[in-house]
């Protein structure tokens, strides 16, 4: 039985904004927190004590809307998608993560991060990556801003993904292979934490998702909350109410969908809906369906949902999507689950390459693997007619298209 069925939900919503923001401790229920080793204390509780005043502060807003704007190329469309929407009966919104500088959402983190990192004085910029559209939208900001970056990648995806490998290194960027483990992503945050912890002074480690010890999910959360204070407005302008019926997003850490649901998860008339990477099935061993199969664990830093065997030993994940193929998942979304705030349902490779293909054809929009599990709930939840539902398009598939050229379609 999954941990889901045997934990009670949120009978009311009176905890919802605990479940928005975490507490002091960076819990968000009883999820998150931040258990590291003593070496790292250091670097974590500078930028505890920091992040919100510099976050908050006009100076770091007004640079960080400025390059959200005229960088990044926000605000991106809320765009009506009507012969999706024809095909499945119901008004469907799609948000233009796609069209974000280099290709999805992650940039909204890393522009807002790097203001951060110079603003705490650091000179040298670390990061993990998996398929390597993090280790792209860091070594981007890096180059923007004239600093020093290195990215951990396994050296399994060094090879998987090469394209994106070569833009890192166009972009100035050095990339380090991890040698441990299966060679993937969770081997490459291990390595980047290490690097951390040996160069406390002059390095920030600008993580890719809403991961990590406190204070990085609610860091994360906050910059990535653009996209649904932009839903809230575009909402307003096109549909005259804020609120949609439904939000929809993928999840792998989880950042784009915290982005999207953040504004909304006070409003309780809002659904909102997750997916995650089922791999083969959720079943069959090869999976990466953190919140269906998972029980609390912890992994980098944070108390969360983590698919792990009897003795509480890591499983390794898989997805035929390698920003999903991660076993954890944010704090955020394992209390958002727990409590019945969110839905998530799980998505196959093939569920997903069949939903590319069709926005593909029905639309002209080629998403990116991750996005197109987001776009496979519609096959297995009906939304009436007067529903409003915007789904997350968190990214593009260009990087995506040597594994659609060679599937069977
Ligand atoms: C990295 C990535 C994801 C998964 O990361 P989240 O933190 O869960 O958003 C999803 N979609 C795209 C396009 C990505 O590049």
């Amino acid at each position: 039985m999954s941990y889901l069925a045997e934990t009670p939900g949120l009978s009311n919503f009176e905890s919802l904004v605990n479940l928005k923001t975490p507490d002091a401790d960076g819990f968000y229920g009883s999820f998150g927190g931040a258990f590291i080793p003593e070496m790292l204390h250091p670097n974590v509780e500078e930028l505890r004590n920091c992040y919100l005043d510099i976050l908050e502060s006009e100076d770091f807003q007004t640079e960080f809307r400025h390059l959200l704007k005229d960088y990044a190329g926000r605000a991106t469309p809320l765009y009506l998608a009507r012969r999706l929407s024809a095909h499945y009966g119901t008004k469907i919104y799609l948000k233009r993560e796609d069209l974000c500088h280099t290709g999805a959402h992650k940039i909204n983190n890393t522009v807002g991060q790097i203001l951060l990192a110079q603003r705490l004085g650091k000179r040298r910029i670390i990061a993990e990556t998996g398929a390597g559209q993090h280790g792209v939208a860091t070594a981007t900001v890096c180059a923007l801003m004239g600093l020093e970056c290195v990215v951990y990648m396994g050296a399994l995806d060094i090879e998987r993904q090469a394209p994106n490998v070569a833009r890192m290194r166009m972009l100035g960027a050095t990339v380090v292979p991890a040698m441990s483990g299966n060679q993937t992503l969770k081997d490459a945050t291990n390595e980047a934490i290490r690097d951390w912890i040996c160069n406390p002074v002059d390095t920030h480690y600008i993580i890719g998702s809403v991961v990590g010890p406190h204070p990085y999910p609610d860091l994360v959360a906050r910059l990535q909350s653009v996209i649904s204070e932009e839903i809230r407005w575009q909402m307003v302008e096109k549909e005259g109410v804020a609120n949609p019926t439904s939000i929809l997003a993928c999840v792998g850490g989880g950042s784009n969908a915290a982005g999207a649901f953040y504004h909304f998860i006070e409003e309780k008339s809002v659904r909102l809906i997750g997916a995650e990477a089922a791999g083969h099935g959720v079943n069959t061993g090869e999976t990466a369906a953190t919140i269906a199969l998972g029980k609390p664990g912890i992994l980098h830093g944070s108390l969360s949902m983590l698919i792990q065997n009897g003795d509480g030993q890591v499983i390794e994940p898989y997805s035929i999507s390698a920003g999903l193929d991660y076993p954890g998942v944010g704090p955020m979304h394992a209390a958002l689950g727990v409590l019945g705030r969110a839905e998530y349902i799980p998505i196959t490779d093939g569920e997903a390459m069949a939903a590319a293909f069709q926005l593909s054809r029905l639309e002209g929009i080629i998403p990116a693997l991750e996005t197109a599990h987001a776009l496979a709930i519609f096959e297995k939840e009906k939304f009436g007619k007067d529903d409003v539902v915007v789904v997350c398009l968190s990214g593009r598939g260009d990087k995506d298209l040597g594994t659609y050229v060679a599937s069977a379609y």
